[in-house]
């Protein structure tokens, strides 16, 4: 009789879900799953929530509820402290698991370049929490500036700035103008939320520097027709509880979001194996640790160069094909000289601007404007997981193109667990 493999994976996002689905139900597997979130969650949909747009449930599924189909599967909810990769174990809450095979997949966190005091005054966007504290944030900022009589507080209250010119920036600097600028325009009294001013701050020369610069272009211009700032070139200098310090000015503003960069998640930097300066786990053609062949490590949390100039971006896609490459290398148990390497499928890029507005590109297709928005909100239907996910995000979307409103306005109080 062949003996069961115990396979740990520590987090069920985009690429844990793929392994813990590739080895479900498989009789020659047992699964132990540790995440220290109870949900799966759709990052690319963070900054809906951030901007009141969607609810954090139309972007999050219990994970339970994905695992309970799956009776090899056994799930945690927990922070894994400590991987000893020489017995083979991993430590969380007050328990120990062994393994025989163990798929890192914790993703990355908020990276601040080494200014670590900055965190304490911007706000990141990486998880439901964060998003919630930047939703709080903005519909806090109208109300106090409503109850205000004092100018210079209401410009600063309703100053906003963004760090960091990607993907993420754009989303967050179009969303915050439309919801400032036409969504509750209506709805205050004394102030004019339209003159509410959003900044949007590149280090760099260009927005979107990973996609073409006919669409970085595009970008900017459509970005500034919504009454974006942009600055371009721009390296932040410091940033206080007053605002922030560019080269040539200071902008006051009690709403600094830090978009600019992440790192591995905390766990990786434990581990006594190579690394890059982002804290990614290096790993070779199969995803694995070369010195620990039964340590594979993916998505985020791994710097994947095999072969390529440059390691492999931190995008869903690379995860999601990773997590399916790896489980399907545990279930073939073959030697591993007779097969392929990982390879990556790259189905490009996308952003999206605002309302009509979004630029994608696949290979040498570049698409911007209403057709690319058409094809961004088709991809992220149907990547978000969960059919209630995808009816309730499709539905909370129809209804704020045709109302011009933002169904999620809440400023939530503080709760506690205890
Ligand atoms: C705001 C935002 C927008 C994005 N937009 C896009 C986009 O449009 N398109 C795109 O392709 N990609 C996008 N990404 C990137 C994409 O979300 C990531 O590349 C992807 O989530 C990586 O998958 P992963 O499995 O490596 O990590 P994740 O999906 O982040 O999952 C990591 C899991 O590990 C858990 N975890 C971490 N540490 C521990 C620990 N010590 N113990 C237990 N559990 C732990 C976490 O709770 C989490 O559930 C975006 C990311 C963000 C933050």
């Amino acid at each position: 009789m062949k003996l069961k493999k115990k396979v740990v994976v520590i987090g069920a996002g985009f690429g844990g879900l793929q392994v813990i689905k590739t080895l479900a139900n498989h009789k020659d597997f047992d699964v132990v799953v540790v995440d220290k979130t109870n949900h799966h969650l759709f990052q690319p949909l963070l900054y809906q929530v951030a901007t009141a747009v969607l609810s954090p449930a139309d972007i999050a599924i219990p994970t339970r509820s994905i695992t309970t189909k799956y009776s090899n599967v056994k799930l945690y909810m927990a922070e894994v402290h400590k991987i000893d990769v020489q017995t083979n174990e991993v430590s969380f809450a007050d328990k120990k698991e062994k393994y025989d095979y163990l798929v890192l997949a914790t993703g990355a966190k908020t990276s601040y370049f080494g200014n670590e005091e900055w965190k304490k005054y911007t706000f990141g966007l990486k998880n439901l929490k964060d998003a919630l504290s930047i939703r709080k944030q903005i519909l806090l900022s109208f109300e106090e500036a409503e109850l205000s009589g004092d100018p210079s507080t209401i410009e600063q209250l309703l100053n906003y700035v963004i760090i960091g010119g990607g993907p993420t920036g754009v989303e967050l600097a179009g969303s915050i103008a439309e919801l400032s600028h036409n969504i509750i325009r209506k709805d205050f009294r004394i102030i004019d939320s339209a003159k509410t001013k959003v900044t949007l701050i590149e280090a760099g020369p260009r927005l979107l520097s990973s996609f073409h610069t006919s669409l970085s272009d595009f970008t900017k211009l459509k970005l500034e027709e919504r009454g974006v700032e942009i600055l371009l070139n721009s390296p932040v200098k410091s940033i206080d509880a007053e605002g922030i310090t560019l080269a040539d000015r200071k902008i006051k503003s009690k709403t600094v979001i830090w978009a600019a960069g992440v790192e591995a998640a905390s766990i990786t930097r434990e581990l006594p194996f190579e690394k890059d300066k982002a804290g990614r786990l290096i790993v070779d053609g199969y995803c694995r640790i070369k010195e620990k062949p039964n340590i594979f490590v993916i998505g985020d949390a791994a710097n994947f160069s095999h072969g390529l100039s440059r390691p492999l971006p931190g995008v869903s896609p690379v995860a999601m094909q990773q997590g399916r490459f790896v489980a399907s290398l545990l279930l073939k148990d073959v030697n591993l000289d007779k097969v392929k390497t990982f390879e990556y499928f790259d189905k490009g890029n996308m952003a999206t601007i605002g309302r009509t507005d979004a630029v994608a590109e696949f290979s040498v297709i570049r698409m911007s404007g209403f057709f690319g928005w058409l094809g961004w909100l088709f991809v992220h239907l149907i990547y978000q997981v969960g059919f209630k996910n995808k009816v309730s995000t499709l539905v909370s979307w129809i209804w704020s193109y045709i109302t011009f409103r933002a169904g999620a306005r809440l400023i939530q109080e503080e709760i506690n667990s205890k």
